[in-house]
């Protein structure tokens, strides 16, 4: 099985996916998103310094998220793994090169297609577990069994600070920007496999699935 490297606008499902991998296949789940936002509850000094931009739904320095990932990755050495939320624009993703390189690691990069709407509605809709799951409650499929619980560990649900409509805008268009040169240079690279989010879940996670045995 491949390495999965996820290119997705906000709530387009790169968690949902991670997680499923991480729960069915063993995958370890780096999320790049959940990184920073370990920074900011332990109040280090790199969560205070990132929480304003990423509640604003900036992105946070390149120098900062590509040191975070860096020693994350050397610290899964050999394990099966999806990056969530990395490269966010085109020099993240030569940093990534690079660093695959140097650690010789091989990878599929998948890219979740959806539209604003749709993304705009699931970013709304979103309440998330300290313990990583999230859910969805404009989507039967996805909603709690207890109303602001969560299933696995019983924890109580919030919304992350930044799934309001003003920061999904930022998120969205800062993501219309970079995306396309990403895209051009995977496909360069021979990488890129592109998968539309337009329908059920599962059959979505049927197209992963295929991409990880190297079928699609
Ligand atoms: P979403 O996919 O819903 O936008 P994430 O959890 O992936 O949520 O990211 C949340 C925020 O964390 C981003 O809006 C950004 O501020 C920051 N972030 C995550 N990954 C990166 C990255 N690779 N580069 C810069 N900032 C990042």
């Amino acid at each position: 099985m491949k390495n999965v490297v996820f290119i997705a606008p906000p709530a387009a499902g790169k968690g949902t996916h991670s997680n499923k991998l991480k729960e069915k296949y063993g995958y370890e789940h780096i999320s790049t998103g959940d990184l920073l936002r370990n920074e900011i509850n332990n109040k280090t000094e790199i969560g205070k310094k990132v929480k304003a931009v990423i509640d604003a739904g900036n992105l946070v320095e390149d120098d900062i998220i590509i040191k975070i990932l860096e020693s994350n990755l050397k610290s899964i050495a050999g394990k099966l793994f999806v990056l969530d939320g990395f490269p966010r624009n085109l020099n993240q993703a030569k940093k990534l090169t690079e660093i695959f390189k140097k650690l010789n690691i091989d990878y599929e990069v998948i890219f979740l297609l959806i539209d604003e709407q749709e993304a705009m509605k699931r970013t709304l809709g979103r309440i998330v577990c300290s313990c990583g799951k999230s859910y969805n409650i404009f989507n039967e499929d996805f909603k709690p069994k207890v109303e602001g619980i969560c299933d696995v560990c019983n924890s109580k649900l919030v919304k992350r600070d930044d799934d309001n409509e003003e920061s999904f805008k930022v998120r969205f268009q800062t993501f219309l920007k970079n995306n396309e040169p990403i895209l051009e240079y995977y496909k360069k690279l021979d990488k890129l496999n592109v998968i539309t989010v337009n329908k059920h879940s599962k059959f979505v996670f049927e197209d992963i699935e295929e991409v990880i045995n190297g079928n699609y």
